[in-house]
C-alpha cells in the first residue's frame, strides 16, 4: 500500500454496520450464527444418521421446495463437494451423450471444460458471448442444455428459457438461488451451493430436480456407465430421500442454510428476496451512473445482476480502493481476477443490508476523493 492509501481512515459514521460484500463465501447473518451457537451442544458433533441432523436436512429440503414453489414431483437432492463437484457428477448422471453449453464467463466455461474432457461424452456444443453479456440457447439435437443463471465472475444475469421440449435444461444457479425468481417450467435441474445467496458456508451442493431429471438420473445411474460412487447422483438421490448424504456433510453448513431459507420464506419468499437484492443493486448501479469516474460494466441494463454488481472505474485504480476499504474493515470488493478489468465487484445478496450498500457507496466516494 502507498502512504496515501495507508493514511485514509473512513469516518465511523460513514461505515457500513457489516463490511462483508464478497460474492462467495458471502456474508453469513449474525442471527444464523446465533442459532447455530444456541443449538451447538445438541447438534454439532452428533451423528448425521440420527434424527437431530436428519430433521435439519429435512427442514432445509422442504424449505427450499417452498422457496422455489416447486411443482409436485420435484425433489431436492444434496451431496458433498459444492457446485464444482456437481459438474463432475452431472457429466456422469445427467448428460446422456450430447450437451449444449452457454459460456459467458469463468464459471459457465468450467462446466463446458468438464464435458470436453469426459471420454464417455460427445464434444459439447459451445455458444459463447463476450464477458458482460450472455448468449441464448439454440434448439438442437442434444440431450442437455447447460445454462448459468447468474455469472458470478462478470455480474451478468441470464434469462432462463427452455429452447426445446426435448433435452433437459440444467442451470448453474450457484449465486442466484434464493435471490432471483425463476420458473420451474423452463428448467429441469436448478443446482447451487449455499455459500452465496443462501448465506451459509461452502462444501455442499443442492439440486432441485424435475421428474424428468430424476428419471434421467435413475436411467444413467443404473446402466452400464462406470460412475465413481461419490459422483453417483443415483446414490445421492437415494440418500437425499432419507434426508442424508452418502458421506459425512458439514453440519454447520446445513443449519446455516436452513436458517437463511426459513428467514427468506418468513419474510415474504423469493419475491421479497429479489426485491431486497434489487433495492441494493439499483443503489449501486444508480450511484455508478451518476459518477464521472464509474460505470456499470454490463452495458445492457436488463442483464445487470441484482446480486453481483460489477463497476468499472476510470482515472482511479480500483484495486487501490479495495485495499483501502479492506484495511477499514470493508472486505472482498475486488473484481474477479481473471476478468482483468479496473473494476470493483460488490455482492448484494439477501443477507446484505440495503442500508449497508448505501453506506458502502458513500465510503467509496470518500476513498476516491482521498486518492485523487
Ligand atoms: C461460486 C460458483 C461456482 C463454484 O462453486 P463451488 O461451490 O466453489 O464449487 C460455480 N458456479 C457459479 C455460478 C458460482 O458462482
Amino acid at each position: 500500500m502507498t502512504a496515501t492509501e495507508t493514511s485514509i481512515s473512513l469516518p465511523a459514521g460513514l461505515r457500513p454496520k457489516d463490511g462483508r460484500f464478497g460474492s462467495g463465501p458471502s456474508k453469513v447473518r449474525p442471527e444464523a450464527i446465533h442459532a447455530l451457537s444456541s443449538l451447538a451442544r445438541d447438534y454439532l458433533g452428533t451423528s448425521h444418521r440420527q434424527a437431530t441432523v436428519k430433521d435439519q436436512v429435512s427442514r432445509l429440503r422442504s424449505g427450499l421446495s417452498n422457496l422455489f414453489n416447486l411443482p409436485d414431483g420435484w425433489e431436492i437432492i444434496l451431496g458433498n463437494g459444492g457446485t464444482t463437484l456437481f459438474w463432475d457428477a452431472a457429466s456422469f448422471g445427467l448428460i446422456e451423450y450430447a450437451s449444449q453449453h452457454l459460456t459467458f464467463g469463468e464459471f459457465s466455461s468450467k462446466f463446458a471444460k468438464v464435458v470436453q474432457a469426459a471420454p464417455h461424452l460427445a464434444e459439447p456444443q459451445i455458444i459463447s458471448s463476450e464477458p458482460g453479456t450472455h448468449p441464448m440457447p439454440v434448439k438442437s439435437n442434444v440431450d442437455s442444455y447447460a445454462l448459468t443463471h447468474n455469472e458470478t465472475s462478470t455480474g451478468v444475469l441470464a434469462t432462463l428459457s427452455r429452447p426445446s421440449e426435448d433435452g433437459l435444461v440444467l442451470v448453474d444457479a450457484t449465486s442466484a438461488a434464493g435471490a432471483v425468481l425463476w420458473n420451474p417450467s423452463e428448467v429441469d435441474c436448478y443446482y447451487f451451493a449455499p455459500q452465496k445467496a443462501l448465506a451459509s458456508d461452502g462444501g455442499l451442493w443442492f439440486a432441485a430436480c424435475s421428474p424428468r431429471a430424476v428419471e434421467r438420473i435413475q436411467l444413467l445411474c443404473s446402466g452400464d456407465r462406470w460412475i465413481p460412487a461419490s459422483l453417483d447422483l443415483g446414490i445421492a438421490l437415494t440418500n437425499s430421500r432419507q434426508n442424508q448424504t452418502y458421506n459425512t456433510p458439514s453440519l454447520a453448513t446445513i443449519l446455516l442454510a436452513a436458517e437463511t431459507v426459513d428467514w427468506i420464506n418468513e419474510s415474504g419468499g423469493l419475491k421479497w428476496a429479489e426485491a431486497r437484492c434489487r433495492e441494493s443493486s439499483d443503489t449501486i448501479y444508480q450511484w455508478a451512473g451518476e459518477r464521472s469516474f464509474t460505470q456499470p460494466f454490463v452495458a445492457e441494463a436488463g442483464q445487470r445482476s441484482p446480486v453481483v454488481c460489477t463497476i468499472d472505474f476510470d482515472g482511479v485504480e480500483a484495486d487501490a480502493i479495495s485495499r483501502v476499504l479492506r484495511v477499514n474493515g470493508i472486505l472482498d470488493t475486488e473484481s474477479y481476477r481473471k476478468l482483468g478489468r479496473n473494476q470493483l465487484r460488490i455482492a448484494t445478496f439477501p443477507a446484505i443490508d440495503p442500508d449497508d450498500v448505501r453506506a458502502l457507496c458513500a465510503c467509496i466516494d470518500y476513498v476516491v476523493e482521498s486518492l485523487t
